[in-house]
């Protein structure tokens, strides 16, 4: 009986230890708003950064909005209620949080722009993303290698897509891509049969694939009935290369006559690349994301503790009131001929997932 209680009294010590020590961890609240789950990037930032958080002794509260401002909004302003210190917020459109944001800054929260930036407001305190004018370089460096420019002069047909214009990334990704096809449209190597270009002709609403599919039919009963071809197609999204192709696919393509242009995408989504791998889509672009939270969750650990987060970038991103303090990080092009090597043996894909 004695042996009992004092197991027990030990047992009692021991947990009382354990929750205090569980206690003294606890850094506090980090809320964490993602735009979607619809699109498998932000379901693995999201876990990530959590995981990171997590780890280093934060309380961590997960949203997702669905693309929907409102909702995104609520979600923000309770982190805000319930006491978050960090904010890390993936907007859904970068410009309607500035009075949530004002009532986090007055509550003394760090808030962090992930991935997209957050405009018109000046209380955003750090930005982390990737290179994203060079992401948009890549789709089009990676559209002139599939068309086999130089050796090929072309003329070559192509569509150009854009993202969503309330993300201020869709700019970046179109206005890098046309540093590079620009000048080629310049000179009659590639030509815009419908002539739509510019960012307010071919942006795509909240990236949604069937907007482009849908933009895509148009495009090609319009342009190309006469039995001419679309040979490349910009394509600033993996989601939005998987709704054009399934156009071009309404039509004929993919077949030995008509064999598919080349098309680019971001972000490595298992569907895109299992299509890299079956020839439809030509490129993606890959963003290890889990690189993203990392640097993320290590950035909100140093500015709550007191220190001074790591910087790479300083000049890049006006916001329309500062420029935010950013982490930039490299992106990496993906076609056929390295996928093996980036996103399999990296780990973030695994290679039965692709079969
Ligand atoms: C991200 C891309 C993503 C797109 C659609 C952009 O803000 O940077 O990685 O493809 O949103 O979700």
């Amino acid at each position: 009986m004695k042996i009992i209680k004092t197991f027990v009294a030990a047992l009692a010590v021991s947990l009382a230890a354990m929750s205090y020590q569980a206690h003294a961890q606890d850094k506090g609240a980090v809320g964490i708003a993602m735009p979607t789950k619809s699109s498998l990037r932000w379901i693995s930032d999201g876990n990530e950064l959590k995981a990171a958080l997590e780890a280093k002794g934060y309380t961590v509260d997960l949203q997702y909005a669905e693309d929907d401002i409102p909702n995104q909004l609520a979600q923000i302003e309770n982190m805000v209620t319930k006491g978050a210190k960090a904010l890390v917020v993936a907007s859904i459109d970068g410009t309607t949080l500035s009075d949530v944001l004002q009532k986090a800054h007055d509550s003394g929260a760090t808030v962090i722009a992930y991935d997209r930036l957050i405009r018109q407001s000046p209380n955003v305190d750090y930005y982390t993303t990737f290179d994203n004018f060079k992401v948009g370089v890549q789709q089009a460096d990676s559209l002139l290698k599939g068309l086999g420019y130089p050796e090929k002069p072309g003329p070559f047909n192509i569509e150009l897509f854009g993202g969503s214009p309330d993300d201020n990334n869709a700019f970046f990704f179109y206005d890098g891509a046309m540093s590079v096809l620009q000048p080629l449209i310049d000179k009659g190597v590639l030509v815009v049969k419908s002539g739509q270009m510019g960012m307010e002709k071919v942006g795509t609403l909240r990236w949604d694939a069937a907007v482009a599919q849908a933009r895509m039919d148009n495009i090609l009963s319009a342009n190309y009935s006469d039995g001419t071809r679309v040979d490349a197609v910009l394509a600033p999204y993996d989601g939005l290369s998987r709704g054009i192709i399934s156009s071009l696919r309404g039509v004929g393509y993919g077949s030995a006559e008509q064999p598919w242009p080349i098309i680019s995408g971001q972000d490595a989504e298992v569907p895109s690349v299992k299509a890299i791998i079956a020839g439809e889509q030509y490129s993606t672009v890959f963003k290890d994301t889990r690189e993203l939270a990392k640097v993320t969750a290590n950035l909100v650990d140093t500015a709550l503790t007191g220190g001074k987060p790591e910087i790479n970038d300083e000049k890049t991103y006006n916001n329309g009131v500062k420029v935010v303090p950013s982490y930039l990080l490299e992106p990496v092009s993906v076609d056929k001929s390295n996928y093996e090597d980036i996103v399999v043996k990296s780990g973030y894909i695994k290679a039965e997932d692709l079969k």
